[in-house]
């Protein structure tokens, strides 16, 4: 059985890996080193949009993994923001920053 510091520990790795990543398609959307071809630069920009959405998914998982240490530090963890019920193991060992149970998400559709 896995406690707080062994979640804490999780997603403080999980976050620096999405901000590894976010910084990594930041600096490819910007271009650094353009190219002057136009043919190229239509490929690039389809290039763009699929590093964007890639991006917007990564920020929105790093929010996520803020959040979920924030309920670490406050003691909700455990607990589905939703209902209050606990959340169980099994879960938040496939996803450490959910914080909500089972039926709660597919009700918001997390
Ligand atoms: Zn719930």
């Amino acid at each position: 059985m896995l406690d707080t510091n062994d979640y804490k520990k999780i997603l403080l790795e999980m976050k620096q890996d999405l901000t590894h990543r976010i910084t990594a398609i930041d600096k490819d959307i910007r271009h650094e080193g353009m190219t002057a071809d136009w043919s190229e630069q239509a490929s690039e920009r389809e290039n763009d949009e699929v590093l964007e959405s890639l991006g917007n998914s990564s920020k929105q998982e790093l929010s996520m993994i803020k959040y979920a240490l924030k309920r670490i530090d406050d003691g909700s963890y455990f607990h589905c923001d939703e209902c209050g019920a606990e959340i169980p193991s099994a879960r938040l060992k496939l996803l450490p920053f959910t914080a909500h149970c089972v039926s709660c998400a597919e009700l918001i559709e997390e």
